[in-house]
């Protein structure tokens, strides 16, 4: 599969997912119709379909305005709030989203959101607003406990699943994973990884779960006690 980012707003990434180069795209998270049909219109291609994490506008705008152009299959939270959600969805469904052949499980990941799905395929993971390269959502609707239960379930897929987060926060977190765990070597590595990218211009995304496991301070909670106290010092640092 051909994974591409589409920028949107100041740091969102919203995926385009094609089975190959000039297939239709799957998209997920279109916040912005705008950058997704210019990207559409750049490469020739056709949507396909469109996955959808969690009820913000910022990963949800777009969603009517595309269905205006494309009527195409939507799979998301059965939220009454998500306008256009043709094909809710729910924790262990598997589906083969419309335009690939690859299938894929529903994790329910709540904490940012009560509504927050997550979307892993064999090697792909599309997490939304959960997991975030080292560092995690804010709190906004969830509690600790459950947050924590999130993160753990995603922290458990294979270690070479790729990781598409939908915001370009890296750098920001690796600044306060720094100060989280000071001896941490990979995190030192990890901000001139992370430097010389965006340097370039380049995404920090994908990560991997092996990367998250070694860099995400959230990922080393070992209760939901220390979780909330990591999330309570990050929201203020
Ligand atoms: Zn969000």
């Amino acid at each position: 599969m051909l994974i591409s980012p589409i920028r949107a707003f100041d740091d969102n990434y919203i995926w385009a997912i094609q089975p190959a180069k000039g297939k239709p795209a799957v998209i997920v998270d279109p916040g912005d119709e705008k950058p997704v049909l210019a990207w559409l219109e750049k490469h020739n291609v056709q949507l396909a379909s469109i996955l959808i994490t969690h009820h913000h506008w910022d990963h949800t705008d777009g969603l009517m305005p595309l269905l205006e152009h494309y009527q195409v299959p939507v799979y998301g939270p059965a939220n009454p709030k998500i306008e256009g959600i043709t094909h809710p969805v729910a924790e262990g469904n598997t589906f083969v989203p419309e335009g690939l052949q690859s299938r894929f499980e529903v994790i329910e990941t709540p904490g940012h959101t009560l509504d927050h799905i997550s979307f892993y395929t064999p090697g792909l993971l599309f997490c939304g607003d959960t997991l975030f390269s080292a560092g995690c959502g804010r709190m906004f609707e969830g509690t600790a406990p459950q947050f924590y239960t999130s993160l753990r379930k995603l922290a458990e897929l294979p270690a070479t699943t790729a990781v598409y987060c939908t915001h370009e926060y890296t750098a920001a977190n690796l600044r306060f994973a720094a100060a989280a765990e000071p001896d941490n070597k990979a995190i030192e590595q990890a901000q001139r990884d992370v430097a010389a990218r965006r340097e370039d211009d380049q995404p920090s995304l994908p990560s991997s779960i092996a990367r998250e496991l070694e860099i995400n301070p959230f990922l080393h909670a070992r209760d939901p006690d220390e979780f909330a106290r990591l999330r309570q010092w990050k929201d203020k640092f």
